[in-house]
């Protein structure tokens, strides 16, 4: 048993075209691990610093390559590219698994700064996720032994208007799957839900594809968009051991979580699952209505009790003070990532920042929940039990 800090990373995207038109202002220097940001209301006045375990810049200083991916310029550009953000984040959640941590990666950041660019990616600029999954299969081959056998299976979920949605199913109960407390580990879990195995990386992407279509009919049909969403895709990696002393089970959960957007809506973006694994998705349809402001305030309640909970993580690894409730059990999503904060996990997150000026509000709001995710501690087990 182990306390480990949450890692916490953040990266700076380009400006987007919108942006450009409007000449926006770059409001986000970065230098080794420290990120400053500049109030551009106020000339004059001193930037804000923030320190992280990684700050990326991938802003500029970056070429597109003939198959289309983005790579830093030269050898003097700070970009950082979406394998540089792999191999520092990804490889270490690979490692994990198979030492039978559970981990968990998450991305924080308003609509339109990134998160779904790092997590997924775009078209050949695969993000973590892929790269991810494809080098635990690999992994897999190269270690393949005789004493060792693997199994992978995977669910994925939605959670939408503080409801639990079934993606690799369409006929999951109407208001969603309930979430129950496990009467001896005390973590919360959807019941029900659908875990399949997976024996290669095609059968993840196929899964994964099926679970965005299954996303997309439910998005189109209640009038949303999957901004709105939060999707937890969760891999479980068991390792069977034949040892001297009979055989060992590790175990071990990824959760891969895209948040929705915290912050102003940017209707029509479109679903980075979507993009990458060949779903399609419509852009949000128009028209405010008491279902979409219903929608709002239950993803509002969502990621306000997120910032509620890592406030009070924070309060209790800091020591600052002495009897703190975390009211995990506010929300749906705050019950269903317990264990990811707080918990017996090996986390990290990625805070998305946009450069523009026009953003700064909501820049500086992800740098100070990021500043506050980074003081939480969690304990951490190895998940190894004899096989009875
Ligand atoms: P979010 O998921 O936070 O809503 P996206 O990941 O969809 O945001 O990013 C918005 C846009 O910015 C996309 O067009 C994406 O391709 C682009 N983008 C985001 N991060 C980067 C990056 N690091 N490098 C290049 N383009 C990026
Ligand atoms: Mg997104």
């Amino acid at each position: 048993m182990s306390e480990e800090s949450i890692k916490v990373a953040v990266r700076v995207r380009p400006f987007n075209q919108r942006e450009k038109d409007r000449n926006a202002k770059l409001i986000i220097k970065m230098h080794g691990q420290s990120t400053f940001i500049t109030d551009p209301r106020s000339s004059g006045e001193e930037p804000k610093q923030f320190s992280f375990d990684y700050s990326y810049w991938s802003h500029d200083g970056f070429i597109e390559l003939p198959s289309g991916i983005l790579e830093s310029k030269d050898n003097s550009s700070a970009y950082a590219s979406q394998q540089k953000v792999f191999n520092d984040l990804g490889r270490d959640v690979i490692k994990n698994a198979f030492d039978g941590f559970n981990c968990s990666l998450f991305a924080y950041g308003q609509t339109g700064s990134g998160k779904s660019y790092s997590m997924v990616g775009y078209g050949v600029n695969r993000g973590i996720i892929p790269i991810a999954c494809d080098e635990l299969f690999h992994q897999i081959q190269s270690t393949k032994s005789s004493s060792v056998r693997y199994e992978v299976s995977l669910s994925m979920m939605e959670i939408y208007n503080e409801q639990v949605r079934d993606l690799l199913t369409q006929d999951f109960p109407k208001g969603g799957l309930a979430v129950r407390q496990h009467p001896t580990s005390g973590n919360f879990y959807p019941q029900g839900l659908r875990i399949v195995p997976v024996g290669n990386y095609t059968d993840i992407e196929r899964r994964i594809s099926e679970g965005t279509q299954n996303r997309t009919i439910a998005a189109t049909n209640m009038n949303a968009t999957s901004s709105r969403a939060h999707t937890v895709v969760t891999i479980y990696f068991d390792q069977f051991i034949n040892g001297t002393h009979g055989e060992t089970k590790k175990t071990s959960a990824i959760n891969l979580v895209d948040l929705a957007g915290k912050g102003r809506f940017q209707l029509g973006i479109s679903s980075e699952y979507a993009l990458l694994f060949q779903g399609s998705e419509r852009a949000a349809s128009t028209g405010a209505t008491g279902d979409r402001l219903k929608e709002s305030t239950n993803i509002n309640k969502s990621l306000s009790t997120l910032g509620n909970v890592i406030s009070a993580l924070a309060d209790i690894s800091s020591g600052s003070k002495r009897k703190v409730v975390v009211p995990y059990r506010d929300s749906t999503l705050t019950k269903l990532l317990q264990n990811a904060l707080g918990g017996n996990s090996k986390t990290v997150m990625i805070a998305a920042l946009s450069p523009a000026d026009v953003n700064y509000d909501e820049t500086l709001s992800t740098l100070r929940f990021a500043d506050r995710v980074k003081r939480i501690k969690n304990t951490v087990v190895v998940n190894e039990n004899p096989l009875e």
